[in-house]
């Protein structure tokens, strides 16, 4: 019984404690070294460090705050007892809890997520959308994620009611097919709901970007050019879908602005994660987290005296969700800045350009205004990519050249 009580508020405590040094290491940081003054000058740096500051503690603010309204929700339902909703189907009650304590939250972060998205965005000269637009964007987001994290808890506690027993496994096997759907469907119906895309037009970048994928064995899926500055002026690209829906994603400002030379080694970066099939190790990885993470909830369960399916769950099971992914972060960053640093690596074979890789990694941090040299914590707790000097150290050694 003690156990579960102990991993839900000793896992609040780490979490709170973590966050505080997340604060601390953001409001001094680190000194910048000479390495890094050889790619960037000293104003630049200190202008990303400034950027990163603010968003790291409003990101600290943001999760502090969620854990701690939740957490006061869950002393709530369970010491003053539960009213409950909708009528007597459980799956409705679920449903009507899921989507209060949705809406809730929303409310309670909207003034952080319109300094953070708007404001700060504003202030550092990247946001290119009036505040009429941010808020259309917003709302479409927020419809979004709220249909999708209601259907989400009704879905898992069907699990739950009708397989009591080994809810855990099946819960995992759900979780997989779900992210599955979500992958292979986000493309298709979501982004077309925030964005326009558009093939990339022929020519000899096309030409190029299809012999490169040739050229890693891999047959090219959509490579699509997405008006991202309707809404900022940073620069980037991706690469998501599964199988049909596979495609490569540029901005439309990394192609206007960049030169094709840095377009390619963006695109072969993206192959990289294609060729070293990211996405289902991913998705695999992401199967082990949630089967982790059904096990221990229901050892913090069992310390409330509460059955898995039960309708007023729903907070705890929230706040759970909150603390467990908070403390799994450096675990899945850790494996992300590998899976960053083997693309990066695939991307010099297949161009065999480390110099200018070089140099568009400090092209793009200038851009974006990157923290390009973070405190060791902060780059552990946060960071899905090897910070630049990092990247450009690794490139550098690809290029067999003498270090500065
Ligand atoms: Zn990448």
């Amino acid at each position: 019984m003690r156990k579960g009580l102990i991993l839900l508020w000793g896992g609040i405590l780490v979490s709170l404690a973590l966050l505080s040094l997340l604060v601390f290491y953001s409001l001094s940081p680190p000194e910048i070294s000479s390495k890094t003054l050889t790619y960037f000058e000293q104003a630049q740096v200190e202008k990303g460090q400034a950027y990163a500051q603010v968003r790291y503690i409003s990101f600290a603010a943001g999760q502090a705050l969620t854990l701690l309204v939740l957490s006061a929700v869950v002393v709530l339902f369970f010491h003053r007892g539960w009213a409950p909703l909708a009528g007597a189907n459980p799956y409705l009650q679920v449903m009507a809890y899921a989507l209060l304590l949705f809406v809730f939250m929303a409310v309670v972060s909207l003034p952080l997520d319109f300094y953070r998205g708007f404001v700060l965005e504003h202030r550092f000269g990247f946001s290119t959308q009036s505040m009429g637009a941010w808020f259309a964007d917003y709302g479409k987001g927020f419809i979004v994620n709220t249909v999708l994290t209601v259907a989400m808890f009704a879905g898992l506690y069907l699990v739950l009611r009708i397989c009591p027993l080994n809810w855990p496994l099946v819960g995992a096997g759900a979780f997989v097919l779900f992210i599955a759907l979500q992958a292979w469907l986000w493309p298709l119906f979501i982004d077309p709901l925030f964005h326009k895309f558009e093939p990339l037009s022929p020519g000899p970048f096309k030409d190029r970007v299809v012999e490169l994928a040739a050229s890693a064995g891999i047959e090219v899926g959509d490579v699509l050019v997405m008006d991202a500055s309707r809404q900022t002026t940073k620069v980037n690209a991706y690469f998501t879908g599964v199988g049909q829906t596979k495609r490569i994603v540029f901005y439309d400002n990394l192609l206007r602005d960049f030169s094709q030379w840095e377009a390619e080694l963006v695109v072969a970066h993206e192959i990289g994660h294609w060729k070293h099939h990211h996405i289902a190790l991913g998705m695999l990885l992401g199967t082990g987290g949630a089967l982790l993470f059904f096990m221990l909830y229901r050892i913090v369960l069992a310390g409330y005296g509460a059955q898995a399916g039960h309708p007023a769950t729903v907070p705890l099971l929230l706040l759970f969700m909150t603390v467990f992914s908070l403390l799994l972060m450096p675990v899945q960053n850790t494996v992300s800045r590998a899976f960053e640093r083997q693309a990066d690596r695939t991307s010099i074979e297949l161009t065999g350009d480390a110099a200018g890789a070089v140099a568009m990694s400090a092209n793009l941090a200038v851009r974006n205004l990157a923290d390009v040299q973070p405190h060791p914590f902060i780059r552990s707790l946060l960071f899905t990519h090897p910070p630049t000097v990092e990247r450009i150290a690794a490139f550098e050694e690809l290029a067999g050249r003498e270090k500065p």
